[in-house]
């Protein structure tokens, strides 16, 4: 929000810092974008010996990487039998594999670069906010474990007990997943692509690509980059490069708001599993409690429209209204 605070830049335990582009560059692979997707390529090109440059308009984890839920998810938004459907037997299935195993690597990699983000690998529960919401986590549950993945479904009662709320009618809870403060993931990958001898830039927007016979030519601050490969990790936050395409978006808002740390007793009693949260409604919701007890509460909405006024009549809002996070993302 204009003025207010942002939670995880409040909140954020690891700090990197990286010079504007100055000078003209030739390299193997240019990045642009700082978020996971641009850094994590870095730190994993540059360990296998590719000389890299990535370029980020603003700061890393300016774009969604630095405001979302974080949650370290198995899969998509999307049963995976509708994925396959999608994409085909072939497609589909690989990439739902790819994302089961995502979790697992996501922890390897805070562990391998000692990334303090608040990992937490207590799983996820994804609850069922009406009856239609159990049937839908009931068939997501058969879709999963045909697949092999440990997915438990809880009833009502258990359910109850981990959120320390009766409002959910059951919940899907996937044993792989967990969470993390997004930020400081996105500023640890940063620094260990750095450390892998990577060259990383903050406040070096993109303005121009073109292809140039075999390689990529890019200016950056107004300086000539040539690169073998490229790498366009932009996501939904792609400012005006002139290449001869634009991606198409579709903007859905998402905020956050946080309550303060609340006490023991109350945190022994609300997710004290420490489980991430998102719900089945059309209009999802998600919870989860940070490191320091502080529940964080998000949903689908824009506190600067005109449904703010409802959004910030949830509790969490009040009592800390000075740190939230919005966003946007590719879709
Ligand atoms: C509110 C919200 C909640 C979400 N919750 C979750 C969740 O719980 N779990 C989950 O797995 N995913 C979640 N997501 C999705 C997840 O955040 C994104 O998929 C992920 O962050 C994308 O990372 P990225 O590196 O591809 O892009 P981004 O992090 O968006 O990075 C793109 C970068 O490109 C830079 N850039 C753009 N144009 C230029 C230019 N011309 N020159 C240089 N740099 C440029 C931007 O400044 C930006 O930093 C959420 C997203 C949002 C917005």
């Amino acid at each position: 929000m204009p003025g207010k605070r942002n939670l995880w830049r409040a909140s954020a335990s690891t700090r990197v810092q990286a010079a504007a582009l100055d000078r003209g560059l030739d390299v193997d692979l240019a990045i642009i974008g700082g978020g996971f997707t641009g850094n994590a390529a870095a730190l994993e090109a540059a360990r296998r010996g590719a000389s890299v440059a990535l370029f980020e308009g603003e700061t890393f984890g300016r774009g969604g990487s630095g405001r979302n839920v974080g949650l370290v998810n198995a899969g998509l938004w999307l049963p995976p039998d509708d994925v396959i459907a999608a994409m085909g037997a072939g497609a589909g299935k690989r990439l739902m594999s790819l994302l089961a195993d995502a979790p697992r690597r996501v922890w390897s990699l805070i562990e391998r670069e000692s990334i303090d983000c608040e990992a937490t690998r207590t799983g996820t529960l994804h609850l069922a906010h009406a009856p239609s919401g159990l049937a839908d986590l009931a068939e997501r549950h058969r879709q999963g474990r045909a697949m092999g993945w440990p997915l438990e479904l809880l009833d009502a009662a258990e359910t109850a007990r981990r959120t320390g709320s009766t409002a959910f009618h059951g919940a899907l809870f996937d044993p792989r997943a967990g969470t993390i403060q997004p930020l400081s993931y996105a500023r640890g990958l940063a620094r260990g692509a750095m450390a892998a001898g990577a060259q990383l830039y903050e406040r070096s927007r993109v303005g121009m690509v073109r292809r140039d016979g075999a390689s990529w030519q890019l200016t950056v601050n107004g300086h000539p980059v040539r690169a073998r490969a490229l790498l366009l990790a932009t996501n939904a936050y792609f400012d005006g490069i002139d290449m001869g395409f634009r991606p198409e978006i579709v903007a859905v808002s998402y905020f956050q708001a946080a309550t303060a740390p609340i006490p023991q007793a109350l945190r022994d009693t609300i997710l004290p599993g420490q489980e991430g949260c998102w719900d089945t409604a059309m209009v999802m919701s998600s919870f989860r409690m940070d490191a320091a007890g502080r529940v964080i509460i998000g949903g689908i909405g824009n506190l600067e429209g005109p449904g703010g006024a409802v959004h910030l009549s949830c509790g969490a809002a009040q009592a800390a209204p000075d740190l939230s996070a919005t966003g946007r993302s590719a879709v």
